[in-house]
């Protein structure tokens, strides 16, 4: 199923991410986690290519595992450090999996700055796809400004161009302050995008997790989230325990203001995944 159908039905939504593994010896153990993700009969489950630790390879096999679970798959796809003919294999190999719905992103630069120089930002890899095939097409999107970007103006205007050149819907990177949602919600329709906007969630469930979020994307952390770690970073049950129920909260408030699609950053973790399901079993 096309997930801007899903979307449409007017009611809220409920996804998680997996992550694809590094190495063919780990495949059945992302499987496995996926397997159990996918009993909790989430909205689509969405497989990075080639980020969080895990490579491009295998997204494909575990998205068309989600999919033959029952679950609607979203495959990540990126572009920077691709050819376009490696990009229209992968998109071929989706087709001949049954697999509608991709999330096309442009991808970290690498440390070296090396790439083909084949693609330079998203939107290009949209226009291919849209030209491809009878794809949905997903996004990312920065509610605090991408940090490579001068300003969340010029930022916001390249999102614009990214919808304009087919894109269906688009997940916002993790925030852990609802208000950043809000306001950045307000721009965003005042700019004239109107396709809906998955809020991205991280269940921050160690310590470590932390350091590598701000480095990685320099997101804002309350001082609500900073005091539950300073006391529970060094007891990791009691970490997980509250990384959840801050997620749950968030969740929580979030549908309480109309915020209907909710994608949670689950991290190959089912324990995590189903407590979240379980801890809204009332509200969704
Ligand atoms: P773009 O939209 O191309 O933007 C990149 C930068 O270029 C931004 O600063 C933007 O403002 C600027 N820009 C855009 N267009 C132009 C233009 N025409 N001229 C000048 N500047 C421009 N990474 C992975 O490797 N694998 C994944 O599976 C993955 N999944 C993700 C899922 C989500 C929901 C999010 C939020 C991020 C994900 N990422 C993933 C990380 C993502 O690849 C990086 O954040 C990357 O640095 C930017 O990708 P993008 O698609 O947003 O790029």
């Amino acid at each position: 199923m096309k997930i801007r159908d899903i979307l449409a039905q007017g009611r809220p939504t409920l996804s998680f991410e997996v992550f694809p593994p590094k190495t063919e010896d780990a495949y059945d153990t992302v499987e496995r986690a996926a397997a159990k993700i996918a009993t909790l009969k989430p909205d689509f489950m969405s497989v990075t290519y080639g980020a969080g630790g895990g490579t491009s390879d295998y997204t494909v096999g575990i998205a068309s595992d989600i999919q033959k679970s029952g679950v609607t798959p979203l495959a990540h796809l990126t572009c920077v450090s691709s050819t376009r003919d490696k990009v229209h294999s992968v998109l071929e190999e989706l087709k001949n999996h049954g697999i509608e719905n991709v999330l096309a992103l442009r991808g970290d630069i690498p440390a070296d700055g090396r790439t083909p120089r084949e693609y330079h930002y998203a939107s290009e890899l949209i226009h291919e796809i849209k030209q491809s095939g009878d794809f949905c097409i997903g996004a990312a999107c920065y509610p605090e400004g991408h940090v490579e970007s001068a300003n969340k103006s010029v930022d916001m205007d390249y999102l614009k161009e990214k919808v304009e050149a087919g894109c269906d819907f688009v997940t916002t990177q993790m925030f852990f302050d609802n208000s950043i949602l809000y306001s950045y919600l307000y721009r965003i329709r005042e700019k004239g995008i109107t396709v809906p906007v998955i809020a991205g969630i991280m269940p921050v469930t160690s310590a470590k997790q932390i350091k590598r979020i701000t480095q990685m994307s320099g997101t804002y952390l309350p001082s609500r989230f900073l005091a539950i770690v300073d006391k529970f970073g060094d007891n990791p049950a009691a970490m997980k325990q509250a990384g959840i129920a801050y997620a749950t909260d968030q969740i929580i408030d979030l549908i309480a203001n109309g915020v209907r699609g909710i994608h949670v950053y689950s991290m190959n973790k089912p324990d995590v995944a189903m407590k979240i399901r379980e801890n809204l079993s009332e509200i969704l």
